[in-house]
């Protein structure tokens, strides 16, 4: 086939992220564009095509959806549903001759994680998680300055990513639909944990609790505590909830300090550190999300490796599962 300038998206899902974040970033991209949708909501189906100018041919729903195969002016499936269904709908859109942009948290566990990275593989597409921080130029500056050593050996990160959601039915309180904060925010916090320290934790141990007994039960939790162990001896204690408004990374290494306050926000990230380094690249919602689509479709249409792989995705979600293990048993779970 000719080689494009553009990519066309279809976005499988249009709930709140799709439609608040996604779809304007993506009137925003230079290598990718909103070609298509797949909804289940025919009322979305109308206001999407009519908002954005999408032709019908390039409107599927969940039954009709392995019928994209045949539409090349799709070249990339974003998967944007709850997270219980992201390995069902990876698979399908590589099994359609699809490359796959999947959200946070990339599956329930590492083996579906596993399953979708197979998949991809097997048909030669390639796979990124929405990991839209790693695309951020303040969240690259501050990883490229604790690489460059500019605080020594890294001993301690502390990282906490939360905000008071008062839903009760939504799918982020009901387990069986990927609910539940440690995979919801959590993935942010291991990522602080993950790319300041730039090593993978060798065990966890962990605590949970909820203020809200009659919702947060069964497993489900509101607030997830956890202490990771590095090969270096860094430690990291990382904290996220559904019930406490908070947004940081504190960095102490031998010879300083780092701290990002927001940390995992759309946008206004502010970082200091030591030396009197600041940290602020200011720009709009949405453009981050923006940044992360180009990066991606870039990387596609280059043969680049891209940033955040599912490789990337499933690191976090063996630590996300170590951690429920964990917090369970009130023992140290090795990874
Ligand atoms: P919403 O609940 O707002 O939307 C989910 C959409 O999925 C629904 O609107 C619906 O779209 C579709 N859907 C299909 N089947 C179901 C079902 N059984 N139950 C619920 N929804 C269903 O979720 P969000 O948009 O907030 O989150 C979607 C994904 O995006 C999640 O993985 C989430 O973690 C991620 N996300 C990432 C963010 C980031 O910053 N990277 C921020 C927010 C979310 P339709 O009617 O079109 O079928």
């Amino acid at each position: 086939s000719p080689k494009k300038d553009r990519l066309g998206v279809a976005l499988v899902g249009l709930g709140y992220y799709s439609t608040d974040l996604i779809a304007p970033a993506l009137q925003l991209t230079k290598n990718c564009y909103l070609a298509g949708i797949v909804t289940g909501t025919p009322s979305k189906a109308e206001t999407w095509a009519k908002k954005y100018n999408i032709p019908e041919k390039n409107v599927y729903n969940y039954q009709n959806f392995d019928k994209i195969a045949d539409n090349p002016d799709i070249d990339v499936v974003y998967v944007i549903l709850p997270p219980s269904m992201h390995r069902e709908y990876v698979i399908r859109a590589a099994k359609a001759g699809k490359h796959v942009w999947v959200e946070k948290p990339m599956a329930m566990t590492e083996k579906e994680c596993q399953d979708m990275i197979n998949a991809c593989k097997q048909n030669k597409r390639s796979l990124a998680v929405g990991y839209r921080l790693q695309h951020e130029p303040n969240t690259q500056e501050y990883i490229k300055f604790l690489r460059d050593g500019k605080i020594g050996k890294i001993k301690m990160v502390s990282c906490s990513a939360g905000y008071n959601d008062n839903r009760t039915t939504h799918w982020k309180q009901k387990k069986e639909m990927g609910g539940g904060v440690m995979y919801d925010m959590g993935v942010y916090v291991l990522q602080g944990a993950r790319l300041a320290t730039g090593e993978e934790p060798i065990s966890v141990t962990a605590q949970q609790y909820t203020t809200r007994p009659e919702i947060y039960k069964n497993g489900l939790d509101e607030t997830t505590m956890a202490q990771l162990v590095f090969p270096s001896g860094a430690r990291a204690a990382v904290q996220t909830s559904f019930g406490i408004n908070m947004n940081f990374l504190h960095v102490t290494g031998e010879k300083g300090f780092l701290k990002m306050e927001p940390y995992s926000a759309y946008n206004g990230q502010t970082g200091e550190a030591s030396g009197g380094v600041k940290i602020k690249h200011p720009y709009d919602v949405p453009r981050q999300q923006a940044m992360q689509m180009d990066d991606d479709a870039d990387a596609i249409m280059n043969n680049k490796p891209l940033i955040a792989p599912g490789e990337e995705g499933l690191r976090d979600i063996r630590i996300v599962e170590a951690i429920y293990r964990a917090a369970k048993s009130g023992q140290s779970v090795k990874l």
